[in-house]
């Protein structure tokens, strides 16, 4: 079966390209996968704008909408082993962890497909009788969204889910890496009613696939999760027609740790913050800022807690957290690592790839520690994606703020105090769009998700996350109509 979903056919892409996709944790084969070119996107965009222009999904009513996204998260539910399983292989990530995974993509659902039909507008007051003056909504139109690999489904749901409760159509281009759960949300929307041509789906490369989804004159918005760099090009290339552009970058998010903190449980969750899926994840604690006064203490256990994490594939129970991506990531890791130490960063721990020859096969690197670094190091500054874990230290709640909000990015951070005012005080300063308050990674679909500063642009979740789909209508409708007499008589 032909895996590009165009227009409400499963069709194959023009050029007869393929790609294989194989697990991270081992090389196997997971499938060989249709791969398109640009022209398949523009047939896509073609459809979607068809389906927006001249099909009834726009003016379906918002509660109509929202129940075909419960029926998409009942089919989740039921098929959710075949799902999880599926992004394991894509992914390489433990198996309990992708289904975590597919009960947040489930709550996203639900979450939007009961916001759909709550806001329908408001009517202005504008203090004359002969007026009704009222502020209503519209789906935005053509969508094409663009995901990354790291939380493949999840990442496609935080866009899809509030794009359809709006009434838009869209084209999807999920990580080339990781396609297999897009291919398996579009069955599922196919079978459960959604007109053909609302969704649509390419596979391939983002340079080659992807592109034109930022600059067709068709695509009225593009929302895009992905890397800092990828992420200016789709801005570049939106500008042309000045479509609607939301983005959600990357991060170098600070855990900062203050001394009368509970230690026990900021010592557990600095280690989640930063190790879990081995770090490949945008709001990873990748940037402990702990107190000088327990510095050492608090490093000394990290490194003898991050020695026994153990690494392993996606269905061995014994495994802690799974392995990188890509050999490419993992030499990007590998690379910052070294530039660390060359800068006089000091390595606590990991540093390198196991040596258990059972995981010889897979793309594993060690949790690592590196101690003793300052803002101004390229392993602090950017994004290494991936289990590396930089320490700097604090003087007081002036120094802790200054340094937590050196940095482009402003997607997440965390502090740790049992003084509440302080925790308020330091919350309000970090220039983020999440700050956690002795807790690291929790979010719910409630609360918007998003980056200040080169984090990004736009909302994910919550009321703004729908508002990203929305257009904002004033209608003024004079029932009184009558000469006013400005010009002529
Ligand atoms: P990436 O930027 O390499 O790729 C993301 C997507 O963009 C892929 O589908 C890719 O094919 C596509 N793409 C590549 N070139 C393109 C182009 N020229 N035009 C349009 N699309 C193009 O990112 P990645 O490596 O897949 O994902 C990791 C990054 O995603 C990290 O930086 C991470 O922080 C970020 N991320 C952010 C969030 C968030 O919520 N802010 C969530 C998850 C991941």
């Amino acid at each position: 079966m032909p895996e590009l979903f165009v227009g409400g056919r499963w069709v194959q892409a023009r050029a007869g390209g393929r790609r294989e996709i194989r697990c991270p944790a081992d090389g196997t084969l997971v499938a060989t996968l249709d791969e398109a070119t640009a022209e398949d996107t523009g047939l896509a965009i073609a459809a979607a704008r068809a389906a927006f222009d001249h099909g009834e999904w726009p003016t379906t009513s918002a509660l109509e909408r929202g129940a075909l996204l419960h029926r998409v998260a009942d089919r989740l539910v039921r098929d959710k082993p075949a799902v999880a399983r599926a992004e394991s292989l894509d992914t390489g990530k433990r198996y309990v962890e992708s289904e975590y995974d597919v009960d947040d993509v489930v709550s996203v659902l639900r979450y939007y497909a009961g916001t759909a039909g709550e806001d329908a507008g408001r009517v202005v007051d504008t203090g004359r009788p002969d007026i009704v003056s009222r502020v209503g909504h519209e789906p935005v139109g053509v969508c094409g969204l663009i995901t990354p690999w790291n939380y493949p489904l999840l990442q496609v749901a935080w866009k899809v889910a509030p794009a359809l409760a709006a009434g838009c159509t869209f084209v999807l281009k999920p990580s080339e890496l990781t396609p297999s759960t897009a291919i398996l949300l579009m069955r599922i929307l196919a079978d459960v009613g959604l007109p053909a041509g609302v969704a649509n789906l390419v596979l391939g490369a983002g340079s080659e696939v992807a592109a034109p989804l930022a600059e067709h004159p068709d695509v009225d918005l593009v929302s895009f999760t992905g890397g800092l760099a990828t992420g200016r090009a789709v801005m570049a290339a939106a500008a042309g027609t000045v479509k609607k552009v939301a983005l959600e970058l990357g991060g170098k998010n600070p855990n900062i740790v203050f001394a009368d903190a509970e230690l026990d449980a900021a010592l557990d969750l600095a280690l989640t913050a930063v190790f879990l899926h081995s770090g490949q994840v945008c709001s990873a604690g990748a940037r402990l800022v702990v107190a000088e006064e327990i510095h050492d203490q608090f490093v000394d256990e990290l490194v003898a807690r991050a020695e026994k994490i153990r690494l392993g594939g996606p269905f061995d129970p014994a495994a802690e957290t799974g392995p990188l991506i890509s050999a490419a990531h993992r030499d990007k890791i590998e690379e910052y690592v070294g530039a660390g130490v060359a800068a006089g960063a000091r390595l606590r721990c990991g540093g390198g790839q196991p040596d258990d020859p059972g995981l010889a096969e897979g793309y594993y690197y060690l949790p690592t520690i590196l101690d003793d670094c300052t803002s101004e190091m390229a392993v602090v500054q950017e994004e290494s994606f991936g289990p590396v874990l930089t320490v700097e230290t604090f003087t007081d709640e002036d120094d802790a703020v200054r340094i937590a909000n050196d940095s482009r990015f402003g997607l997440a951070g965390a502090v740790w105090t049992s003084n509440a005012g302080r925790a308020e005080r330091v919350a309000a300063r970090l220039r983020m769009g999440t700050v956690w308050i002795n807790d690291y990674h929790p979010y719910v679909p409630q609360a918007e998700w998003g980056g200040y500063k080169q984090s990004g642009i736009g909302r994910e979740l919550g009321r703004a996350g729908l508002d990203e789909y929305r257009e904002t209508k004033h209608i003024w409708h004079n029932i009184r109509p009558a000469p006013q007499h400005w010009f002529g008589s």
